[in-house]
């Protein structure tokens, strides 16, 4: 039997997303064995996490700084808005280094199911910042879920009077993926979503 202070760091780790009790009990076998050479490590990065992160107000992000690195950078185009369901959508589609705008973070999706309501996301913040002006394109980057999509419609639909132009990820075939192996509703957006060669 492990010690009652093992049981608590199993426990502690089981409820990170991902992470099932017995990922959990490995994870601290691996930590204890490395005390000395990982573990002051993991702990400075945790203690920094806890003390210097914010949200940013402006955006949604998290980081060490509100206005956010990416609200504050003069280089990203202010023009362009990119709302995403979640932080990581954000750091999602920032690695892959393509946008060039900046984000609106909306903490969630609708959900029936969930009673998740618009006034529990951003969506009002949204508004207020497509309002204010300065913004020529709002790109909604929510996922290819039904709550996903009900949500990029909702949005779309409150944006339909404001002067800037609403547009959306395309959906359809994922890189690397074969026909065969797609399921029909990807294919019917693949097919919805062709353009010319
Ligand atoms: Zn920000």
């Amino acid at each position: 039997m492990a010690s009652q202070e093992i049981e608590a760091l199993a426990s502690a780790l089981a409820r990170l997303p991902g992470l099932g009790p017995r990922s959990a009990r490995r994870a601290v076998l691996w930590l204890i064995k490395r005390r000395e050479s990982a573990l002051p490590q993991l702990l400075a990065a945790l203690d920094t996490v806890r003390q210097n992160l914010v949200e940013c107000r402006t955006c949604g992000n998290v980081d060490t700084t509100d206005p956010c690195g990416i609200c504050a950078d003069p280089r990203r185009d202010a023009r362009a808005l990119c709302v995403v369901e979640d932080v990581a959508d954000l750091w999602a589609l920032d690695r892959a280094r393509l946008f060039t705008g900046r984000y609106h973070v909306l903490g969630g999706r609708l959900s029936a199911l969930e009673g998740v309501r618009p006034e529990d996301l951003t969506i009002a913040r949204l508004l207020e910042r497509v309002q204010a002006g300065g913004i020529d394109e709002v790109v909604l980057a929510m996922n290819a879920t039904l709550e996903g999509q009900t949500t990029a419609h909702y949005i779309a639909e409150r944006l339909e009077d404001l002067p800037v132009r609403v547009t959306q990820l395309a959906h359809g075939l994922p890189v690397g993926g074969e026909l065969d192996y797609m399921d029909e509703g990807t294919l019917a957006q693949a097919l919805r979503a062709r353009r010319p060669v």
